[in-house]
C-alpha cells in the first residue's frame, strides 16, 4: 500500500529522538508501553476538501483527509489518542452558514462536531474562535460532543467554570509483552486571555479569562493529587517568547516550563512544529521537537497536518515514568517544485458522509445572496481613481478596527484605511478584476473582493508616516511630462497589490513628480513629493499627528516594504481575517453602499494624456469613474482594452 511507504519515510524524515531509531511500538519492553498521542487544530469547520470561498475543491485542508492518516495510524500504533486543540467553531462559510442561516436550535447538532465524533476524539480544548458567535450557540455546539472538552482558564464570573478545566482519562495500554496497564491520562486546556477584547460583544460582564501559565501553576498540581500519571496541556496558544509576560497570547513555551506537564499540543498561530521556522526560538528544539525539552507539536491548520507526539511509558513498582518521546507533524498534502500540489492521503469517506447534508447547504449558501450592494463591485479603474472594489474593503476594515479598539488607549485616535486592489489585470490577463454587478451580494463574491487569506491589523503611525505610505503607492505610475500626449501611466514592475489607497484623508497624486520610492520600497527621490493636497478633516495634514490605519498582517509586518509599516508599530492583532470582517459586514449591513467617494484622484496636468490598458469590461463603467476624465482609446495588447485620461 502506497501509503504505508508514505508514512514510514514520513516517519523517519519527522520523527525526532530515539524513536527514529526504534520506529514502531514493537519495539516498547516488556515494562513499557508506546503511546501516540494525535492532534488536529484550527480545523475552522475544514472537513471536506473544499474551498467554499472559490467553490472548488482543495487537497490542502480537510479532516476528511487527516482522518486518513489518524486511521492509519490507529491501525498501527497498539496505543493512540487523539486530542484537537481549538478554533473548530468558525472560519469558514460552513461555520458562517450555521452560525448565521441554520442555528443551533437545542438538541441541533454542529457539523464540526458531527465530524469529529465520526473520527473520534479523546479530548479537545476550546479556541479564541469559538467564542465568535457568543456563548449560547458554544455551549449549544459542545452539548453534541462525544469527547472530553476541557478549558481552564475561562471562568464565568464568580469562578465557576464555563467547561472542566482539565479531565484525567484511564487510557488502558498494552506493554511490549502483551499486557494491560491503566495510564491516567490528564488533559488541561488553554485559549488566549485576548478573547476578551476579540469578542467583548459577547463575554464582556459573562466570563474572564485567566493568565495561561498562571492558571496552569494552578491546575497541574492538583491533577497529580487526583491520581494523573501523565500531563498532556492542549495550549491553543503559539509558540512565542520564553519569557512569561502577565496576559501574553503565545504562551506555550513559558507553560511548557511548568513542572508536571509532559508534553504540549500546540496551535492557534497556525504553524507546523517540529519544523524550522522555530529554529531560532529559546528554549525550543525545532529538530527534536522540543520545548524546554518537553515533546510538543502543532499540526497546521484547517487538517492541513496531523501533529504527533509519542511517548514511551515505563511502568515501575505502581509509578508510570515517560522514559522516551518524538514528535512529528505528518501532512495531508505536499507542494512540488512547479507549486502545484499533490495529496499525499485520499478522503475518509465516513467522515465525509457524517457532513454531507451540511456541506450541500453550505454550497448553496456561498452561491446565493447574503446582501445587496446597491454599486457595482468591480476593479477596472482601481488603478487610476477611487473606486468601489478597493472602498468596500476599506469601509469594512474600517468598521471592524473601530469595534476592536473600543475601550483600549487607542480609542478615539483617529483611524484611516488602507486597502489594494488585488485582482487588476497586469499578468494576470484582461480578465482578472474584481466584476460584482449591482445587486446580489453572494459569499463567493467575497473571495472576489479579498484574495488573501490574510488578518486584519491596526497599525499607529504619524502623519509623515500617512503621507510617505501614499508616496510609496505611487511608486505605481511613470512620471509624466505636462501637456505631453499619450504618456504610459503604469509602471508595468509594480504589483497591484502594493497600490494602497488610504481612505479617511483626502489627496492627489502629482505625476510629474519622480517617485519617492522605488518599485521595491527604497527611497531613491528623498525630496519627491507626489501626494499633494493632503487633507485630513478639511484641513492639511498635520505631519505630526497620531493615526490608525486599518490594515492586513502582510502590510504591517513589513510587506512591501512601507513606511510606518515595518512591523514595529502594530497596536492591534486581529484573530480574524480581512475576508471574514467583509462577510460580517456585509451580513450585518444587509445592504451595502461601496460607491467610491473620490478621496484621491491624480492632480492636474496642463493637459498631459496617459493611456492606460484594463479589461474590455470596463467600457460598460468608463462614463461613471468618479474624479477622472477618461475615454476609450482603440485596443490594448493581449485582450486588453486601452483607454485614455486626460490630467
Ligand atoms: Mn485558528
Ligand atoms: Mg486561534
Amino acid at each position: 500500500m502506497s501509503q504505508l511507504i508514505l508514512n514510514r519515510r514520513h516517519f523517519i524524515a519527522g520523527t525526532a529522538g530515539f524513536f527514529a531509531l526504534h520506529p514502531f511500538s514493537a519495539n516498547a519492553a516488556a515494562n513499557q508501553a508506546h503511546l501516540r498521542l494525535m492532534e488536529t487544530t484550527d480545523l475552522h469547520v475544514h472537513i471536506f476538501p473544499y474551498d467554499y470561498y472559490a467553490d472548488r475543491p482543495r487537497d490542502t485542508l480537510g479532516l476528511s483527509r487527516t482522518a486518513s492518516i489518524i486511521a492509519e495510524i490507529r491501525g498501527e500504533a497498539t496505543n493512540s489518542m487523539l486530542v484537537d486543540n481549538g478554533d473548530f467553531l468558525q472560519g469558514n462559510p460552513m461555520g458562517d452558514y450555521i452560525a448565521y442561516e441554520r442555528g443551533m436550535a437545542e438538541g441541533d447538532m454542529h457539523p464540526i462536531i458531527q465530524a469529529m465524533n465520526a473520527v473520534g476524539y479523546d479530548a479537545a480544548t476550546i479556541g479564541n474562535h469559538e467564542f465568535n458567535y457568543g456563548l449560547d450557540f458554544l455551549m449549544k455546539s459542545m452539548a453534541g460532543a462525544d469527547f472530553e472538552v476541557v478549558l481552564s482558564n475561562v471562568e464565568k464570573l464568580g469562578g465557576a467554570s464555563l467547561f472542566k478545566p482539565y479531565t484525567i482519562v484511564d487510557k488502558e495500554v498494552t506493554d511490549g509483552n502483551g499486557r494491560t496497564h491503566t495510564v491516567k491520562v490528564g488533559f488541561i486546556g488553554f485559549t488566549p486571555v485576548q478573547i476578551m477584547n476579540w469578542d467583548r460583544r459577547h463575554l464582556e460582564g459573562k466570563v474572564q479569562a485567566l493568565d495561561i501559565v498562571n492558571t496552569a501553576k494552578r491546575y497541574v498540581p492538583e491533577m497529580k493529587e487526583a491520581g494523573a500519571d501523565i500531563i498532556v496541556a492542549l495550549s491553543h496558544s503559539g509558540i512565542g517568547a520564553a519569557e512569561q509576560v502577565e496576559m501574553m497570547a503565545n504562551a506555550s513555551v513559558p507553560l511548557a516550563a511548568v513542572d508536571g506537564i509532559d508534553a504540549i499540543m500546540t496551535g492557534h498561530s497556525h504553524q507546523v512544529f517540529p519544523s524550522a521556522s522555530y529554529k531560532d526560538f529559546t528554549a525550543v528544539d525545532a529538530a527534536a521537537g522540543t520545548i524546554h525539552g518537553k515533546p510538543a507539536t502543532m499540526g497546521g491548520f484547517w487538517g492541513s497536518h496531523l501533529g504527533v507526539v509519542d511517548l514511551m511509558l515505563e511502568f515501575e513498582a505502581g509509578e508510570v515514568r515517560v522514559v522516551g518521546h518524538g514528535s512529528e507533524a505528518r501532512p495531508i498534502s505536499k507542494r512540488n517544485e512547479d507549486r502545484s500540489i499533490t495529496a499525499l492521503v485520499t478522503d475518509n469517506e465516513a467522515v465525509l458522509d457524517s457532513v454531507r447534508t451540511e456541506h450541500e447547504e453550505t454550497l448553496a449558501y456561498v452561491r446565493r445572496a447574503v446582501g445587496k450592494t446597491d454599486a457595482p463591485l468591480h476593479s477596472y479603474f482601481a488603478l487610476v481613481a477611487d473606486d468601489p472594489s478597493v472602498q468596500i474593503v476599506s469601509i469594512a476594515q474600517l468598521w471592524y478596527i473601530e469595534q476592536m479598539l473600543k475601550g483600549s488607549e487607542y480609542e478615539g485616535l483617529p483611524i484611516l484605511s488602507a486597502a489594494a486592489p488585488f485582482k487588476a489585470g497586469g499578468r494576470g490577463g484582461p480578465e482578472y478584476f474584481t466584476d460584482v454587478p449591482k445587486g446580489d451580494v453572494a459569499i463567493k463574491n467575497v473571495s472576489d473582493l479579498y484574495l488573501y487569506p490574510n488578518t486584519a491589523r491596526a497599525v499607529l503611525v504619524t502623519g509623515q508616516q500617512v503621507k510617505d505610505w501614499l508616496e510609496r503607492s505611487a511608486g505605481m505610475f511613470n512620471q509624466v511630462e505636462p501637456g505631453k500626449a499619450d504618456q504610459v501611466l503604469l509602471n508595468p514592475s509594480f504589483p497591484s497589490y502594493n497600490f494602497d489607497v488610504i481612505d479617511g484623508v483626502t489627496y492627489q497624486i502629482d505625476l510629474s513628480q519622480p517617485s519617492k520610492y522605488d518599485p521595491r520600497g527604497e527611497l531613491i527621490n528623498a525630496d519627491a513629493n507626489r501626494i499633494v493636497n493632503l487633507m485630513f478633516d478639511g484641513a492639511p495634514l498635520d505631519l505630526a499627528q497620531k493615526f490608525v490605519i486599518a490594515t492586513n498582517n502582510y502590510r504591517a509586518g513589513g510587506g512591501g516594504n512601507f513606511p510606518g509599516a515595518g512591523g514595529d508599530t502594530i497596536i492591534f492583532e486581529a484573530p480574524d481575517t480581512n475576508r471574514d470582517v467583509i462577510v460580517r459586514y456585509i451580513v450585518e449591513q444587509g445592504t451595502i453602499s461601496p460607491k467610491a467617494d473620490a478621496n484621491w484622484t491624480f492632480a492636474p496636468l496642463g493637459g498631459a494624456t496617459v493611456l492606460f490598458d484594463t479589461g474590455p469590461k470596463a467600457k460598460a463603467y468608463a462614463d461613471d469613474v468618479p474624479g477622472v476624465q477618461i475615454e476609450e482609446a482603440g485596443e490594448g495588447p493581449d485582450g486588453f482594452a486601452r483607454f485614455r485620461i486626460q490630467l
